[in-house]
């Protein structure tokens, strides 16, 4: 693995942290074992992949293996990532519409209500929240402030795995298991048109809006740290 590559998965590690920091301040309703937030819909990028594929070793096989049997056909396959999303509205163009399918299956992975992968899981599934119980309102309850740092946590991490690509749970987990597949992204020279996979790019800005930059500051700070320690280690 490239030198650089490990220092971009050690700021990713310290990128769910500070997110994990951050939650820590809500009363959250999540618990183990609720799980209807855990979809075929969730995405992730290459990096996150990478982390979850080289995390789990050996057990990666049985783990992982579920993902290859009957993919669930409505799954979410993002062809845009965050950051050209971000690029557009800053230009003032119109973002495709793209959007996940309420109907899509549980997630793959999941056994028994609980997630087999949870200390690897990507930033998808961390920024799933709520301060009510979704299985009693039918919807995920978070306020205005959440909803801007996931976003930004989205970027960041997009921007950190720039050149890399995101997609779909199943897509691209089954995909980075392929040496051939690994090897190429680990060289930086992964297409993400043949493999119907959104482009991973640098972000323009990030997406604050003027109420929340206030508050926002010292958690970009340290977002911008980790974002250099990854680039430079
Ligand atoms: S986001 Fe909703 S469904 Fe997911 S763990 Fe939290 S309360 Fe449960
Ligand atoms: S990877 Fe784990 S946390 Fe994420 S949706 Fe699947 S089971 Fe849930």
């Amino acid at each position: 693995m490239a030198f650089a590559l490990e220092h971009r998965l050690d700021a990713l590690q310290r990128i769910y942290d500070i997110h994990d920091q951050v939650l820590a301040s809500y009363g959250l309703a999540c618990r183990r074992g609720c799980d209807a937030c855990c979809t075929a819909n969730v995405t992730l990028t290459t990096l996150e992949a990478l982390k979850i594929v080289t995390g789990l070793g050996g057990d990666g096989e049985q783990i992982l293996a579920p993902l290859a049997r009957n993919p669930d056909p409505r799954r979410f396959r993002p062809r845009t990532g965050i950051n050209a999303i971000a690029a557009m509205v800053l230009n003032g163009e119109d973002p495709p519409e793209e959007g996940a399918d309420p109907e899509a299956g549980p997630c793959p992975l999941l056994r028994d209500h609980c997630c087999p992968i949870y200390p690897l899981r990507p930033f998808a599934c961390r920024c799933m929240a709520s301060t009510r119980a979704c299985d009693t309102t039918g919807y995920a309850t978070i306020d205005d402030f959440l909803v801007t740092v996931n976003t930004v946590f989205q970027q960041v991490i997009e921007d950190l795995d720039a050149g890399g690509a995101t997609g779909n749970l199943s897509d691209l987990l089954l995909l980075l298991c392929r040496l051939d597949i690994r090897e190429t992204y680990v060289r930086g020279q992964l297409d993400p048109t043949p493999l119907n996979l959104a482009p991973n790019r640098r972000m323009p800005a990030l997406m604050v809006p003027p109420e929340h930059r206030q508050r926002m500051a010292p958690v970009i700070e340290r977002l911008r740290k980790e974002m250099r320690a990854g680039r430079e280690g």
